[in-house]
């Protein structure tokens, strides 16, 4: 049986490939497709769209027995892909290509090869009758901090359904993932005046703020290592600050009058990044900013948001995490330092995990891949899910 729902599988996959559905563009079209699949196997959807509606989440329920309000299981992924430039690639990064058991293209392993798995099972859902529902949900920008999945977890509080488990299908190599990490970045945005070097009191350097202002980051670093002295499920074990780019000035002989500062910290729990947001918005605030617009209204520092991924925190007991060994056959439980929509749908009341075919060693590169036996044990996955659900 599998072998059938494999080669159609790939067929999916590689239609699923040929909608460049990068972060921030439209994926309506891939959108169209999957809902006429899923609704040719009998499925009926809503969806919920972005402001200018060119972006859309899909959520599609195959209804259970006698449309039983038993609470039903969410097979979930992200639609979206992280840009590829095609010259460094081997092949065109939108067109499927198969070689040695494996197929390359962009999103094949994050994570298109889910989705087109959850849709080649589809039909089989469809076929018998079903304890309870099983929903299919995709969103839209995931990559770049999940803006899609919290209007679907509004809609879904709304119409009042309950779940009993949500699979998250990132890339884990069909190994059970029980928490991970958040995920803050921002980029802070320094305004100073420009002037002559040779005398520096007649501008502001808007680079001599952004380096103040990233000392105060390093000191708030070392305070999250204190924070978390005991050992946690991570690694490393306590929250990360990262300063990973800055950018400013023209050259040695003029006042910089502006600077930017890329920045990321990987909170352990919500509480770190609090911690780390509060106490530099207030140094800013306080500090910085009375000595920036001194003698220079139009000085400022401003902090943007560019995402902020709610870590995935481990339960005790977790119905989703128990049913994914349960299917698997394997026991073992790991973490993972990516961020990932987990936390959201955890955070909406739904018992979450996130197993899913292909490694993250594939993710975001050039000629990602993801091999016919990961894609494979997906099946078999979703396959025992659907006996599961009917016996
Ligand atoms: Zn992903």
């Amino acid at each position: 049986m599998i072998d059938k729902i494999f080669s159609e599988t790939i067929k999916i996959l590689s239609d699923l490939i040929k909608f460049q559905t990068t972060s921030g563009a439209s994926n309506l079209e891939l959108i169209k497709y999957c809902e006429k699949k899923l609704e040719k196997a009998g499925a009926t959807s809503f969806k919920t769209f972005n402001d200018s509606g060119s972006q859309a989440n899909l959520f599609s329920t195959i209804k259970g027995k006698d449309n039983s309000n038993n609470k039903g299981i969410i097979l979930s992924g992200h639609t979206d892909v992280v840009p590829a430039v095609s010259s460094e690639w081997t092949s065109d990064p939108y067109v499927a290509r198969e070689k040695d058991n494996k197929v390359y293209g962009r999103g094949t392993c994050d994570m298109k090869g889910f989705i087109a798995c959850t849709l080649a099972v589809a039909p089989l859902f469809a076929s018998k009758k079903l304890k309870a529902p099983i929903h299919f949900s995709y969103t839209f920008d995931e990559e770049t901090g999940c803006l899609g999945a919290p209007l679907v977890l509004a809609d879904l509080k709304k119409r009042n359904i309950n779940f009993s488990a949500c699979i998250i299908g990132e890339p884990t190599n069909m190994k059970t993932i029980n928490a991970h990490k958040g995920y803050n970045e921002y980029i802070t945005h320094f305004t100073g005046l420009s002037g002559h070097a040779s005398n520096p009191e007649s501008g502001v350097s808007a680079i001599e703020y952004a380096i103040q202002y990233s000392n105060k980051l390093l000191e708030l670093r070392d305070e999250l290592k204190k924070r978390n002295s005991r050992k946690t499920i991570f690694s490393p074990s306590y929250s990360t600050l990262q300063i990973g780019k800055i950018s400013g000035g023209l050259s040695a002989n003029v006042i910089a009058d502006q600077c930017s500062l890329e920045w990321e910290v990987r909170p352990i729990n919500k509480e770190d990044g609090e911690f780390i947001s509060n106490n530099i918005d207030a140094y800013a605030k306080d500090i910085l900013i009375p000595k920036i617009k001194k003698n220079n209204p139009k000085g400022d520092i401003k902090k943007e948001v560019v995402g902020e991924v709610v870590g995935f925190n481990k339960k005790e007991s977790s119905e989703a995490v128990n049913l994914v060994c349960n299917l698997t056959g394997d026991n073992e439980k790991n973490t993972m330092s990516f961020g990932t929509e987990a936390g959201l749908f955890q955070n909406s009341g739904i018992s979450t995990v996130i197993c899913g075919p292909g490694s993250i060693k594939q993710a975001h590169t050039v000629d990602e891949y993801i091999t016919f036996d990961q894609l494979k044990k997906c099946l078999t996955m979703l396959v025992s899910l659907q006996e599961k659900m009917t016996n």
